[in-house]
């Protein structure tokens, strides 16, 4: 029966990684805390991207929690990078062990949230129609869980199936005997089209721009490196902690210049990092991301691979990138490049001629129609602010979120905003988030709010806020770190380039330590740049 006028200490937002533990922590200290979740079940991204060959690309002994030492110890990774279904699995794992599910409201998603400055609380509505007070909201919503599907004209008319990679259906798709269209080569169209590819009777990938993919060299995992992680995982944790983004401490990353190295060595070296795989090929040399002339060494050496693997010279061109390595997020892929070499896959440019229209039998571009019986959006994330300004939040003075983010996400922290009180957000705009691994980046986001929390509940408050100035530093701070990088010259998801309309800002802080040490320095100075407001307890 949905709850009208009940009172929380706490309403969390999301089911995923974040907002489990943020419920963990808030609960184990004494708060009542009521979570929503707009998916059935627990995992967030994980339960959402459920496209084939969906894994991540961070490994998989180092994205999971280190919160617990025995979960850290009882649970056991089958392959190097883990499948979508074992990091699900490992979700659930984790609801059942801390007992999180009975705190959720499953299938329900917040429609809106009001500050009430008399009595500091929020007012929270749902989907399911209900109406609950709390005193502290705190949005685990992710930052990529607000599909973009572009607004092709005749979408509705389509005949066959459509699908999203990142709102897959629960119980799969069998593409057994389907000719399949598939928009979209970033990472979620590069993990899915090969195995798509081996299903379908014909796949045809349109591709608007071509992304840079290293292969994963995913396998089982090494269970001798396993045991020796874990005979010391917290100082495995503490290690990568220490890296920008807080994962692959046990490879080197390094820091000599491309520029200065001869032919042979760059070449040597480039082929061993490839070898390793994945985003540790950025860390072949230490100006890939800082200088354009190193950073295009790496670019030729991945075109080149395209022209080794892809067969047909005019469909390898195609697939060649010619911006900047890493400045998009790089992709992992298990076979991408070499899946364009099959009879049943065709590689549609759309980069001059869009996709024009979906028709009943289709889709049509360049003025020629392609029939299809499924057509498969990978076309990524609203990402970072879409799933927070979804709901209409409301702070001080009824002010919207939307309106105050008018020209971009402005945050203390990427934890919050300043004139919406009591109100967090889990590794938003602002803070590593998207360039750091997700599960640390969360674990530490939720142990700062439950100990500023329990600080500003120590002296009596009962809203906390962050000071403008503190804000307006902070953006600074964030846009200065990025333009010391090549991140913010090409159009990216990190930037909003990819939703039309939307401002573009480069919203993730650049470095994990450096932020780390920040929120350190907050802490050590009294929780510098928040505000307290007290009035006495129960009262509200
Ligand atoms: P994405 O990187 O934003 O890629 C979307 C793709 O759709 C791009 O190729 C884009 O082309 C294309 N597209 C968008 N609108 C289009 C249009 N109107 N016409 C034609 N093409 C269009 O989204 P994603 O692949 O879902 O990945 C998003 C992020 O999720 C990743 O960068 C990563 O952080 C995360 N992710 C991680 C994993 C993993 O752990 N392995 C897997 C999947 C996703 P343009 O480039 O031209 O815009």
């Amino acid at each position: 029966m949905a709850d009208v006028g009940k009172r929380f200490d706490a309403v969390v937002v999301g089911a995923g990684f974040g907002g489990m533990y943020m419920l963990h922590l808030l609960h184990r200290s004494g708060l009542s805390v009521r979570g929503y979740e707009r998916g059935g079940g627990v995992g967030g991204t994980w339960f959402w991207n459920r496209y084939p060959g969906c894994r991540c690309d961070v490994e998989s002994m180092e994205y999971s929690y280190q919160f617990s030492a025995e979960l850290q110890q009882e649970w056991n990774w089958s392959e190097r990078y883990s499948p979508q279904p074992e990091i699900l699995a490992y979700a659930n794992h984790v609801a059942d062990k801390f007992e999180l599910r009975r705190h959720f409201r499953f299938n329900t998603a917040l429609t809106a949230a009001q500050y009430d400055e008399a009595t500091q609380t929020w007012r929270v509505c749902t989907s399911e129609g209900e109406t609950v007070h709390c005193q502290y909201l705190i949005m685990a919503t992710g930052c990529l869980s607000s599909t973009n599907t572009p607004d092709f004209p005749g979408l509705d008319t389509f005949a066959g199936q459509t699908y999203h990679t990142g709102a897959w259906p629960t119980d799969g798709v069998d593409f057994s005997g389907k000719t399949v269209g598939i928009i979209g080569t970033g990472s979620s169209g590069i993990q899915s089209i090969p195995l798509i590819a081996a299903q379908a009777r014909q796949l045809t990938v349109f591709q608007r721009t071509p992304n840079y993919s290293v292969p994963a060299q995913n396998g089982p995992i090494d269970s001798a490196r396993v045991a020796e992680i874990k005979a010391n995982y917290a100082e495995f944790r503490v290690r990568n902690k220490a890296q920008q983004a807080a994962f692959g401490a046990d490879y080197p990353r390094r820091g000599d210049s491309v520029l200065e190295a001869s032919a042979e060595e760059r070449a040597r070296r480039f082929e061993e990092y490839w070898g390793y795989g994945g985003f540790m090929f950025l860390a072949a040399f230490g100006d890939i991301g800082q200088d354009e002339s190193a950073n295009f060494h790496a670019q030729e050496f991945v075109r080149n691979k395209i022209r080794s693997i892809v067969k047909d010279p005019r469909t390898a061109e195609l697939l060649c990138p010619d911006t900047l390595i890493g400045c998009k997020r790089l992709c992992a892929d298990s076979g991408y490049y070499a899946t364009f070499n099959r009879d049943n896959v065709t590689l549609v440019d759309v980069s001059e001629h869009p996709v024009e229209q979906i028709t009943p039998g289709g889709l049509v571009t360049g003025g020629r129609e392609y029939k299809f019986d499924v057509i498969v959006f990978a076309t990524g994330f609203d990402a970072m602010t879409g799933a927070l300004l979804k709901p209409d939040i409301r702070g001080r003075n009824n002010l919207a979120l939307g309106d105050k983010w008018h020209a971009g996400p402005r945050t203390y922290l990427g934890l919050m905003t300043a004139e919406f009180p009591n109100l967090f957000m889990l590794t938003g705009p602002g803070s590593p988030s998207v360039l750091a691994n997700m599960v640390t980046g969360v674990e530490q986001h939720a142990e700062f709010v439950a100990s500023l929390i329990q600080w500003a509940d120590a002296q009596g408050s009962r809203e906390i806020s962050v000071a403008q100035p503190a804000e307006d530093e902070w953006v600074e701070v964030v846009n200065m770190r990025s333009r010391a990088t090549l991140f913010p010259r090409c159009n990216s998801w990190y930037l909003g380039a990819n939703v039309p309309g939307k401002p573009r800002v480069f919203m993730p802080y650049v470095g994990f330590p450096d932020y780390s040490a920040k929120l350190a320095e907050v802490v050590d100075n009294g929780y510098a740049g928040f505000t307290t407001r007290g009035v006495a307890m129960g009262q509200h």
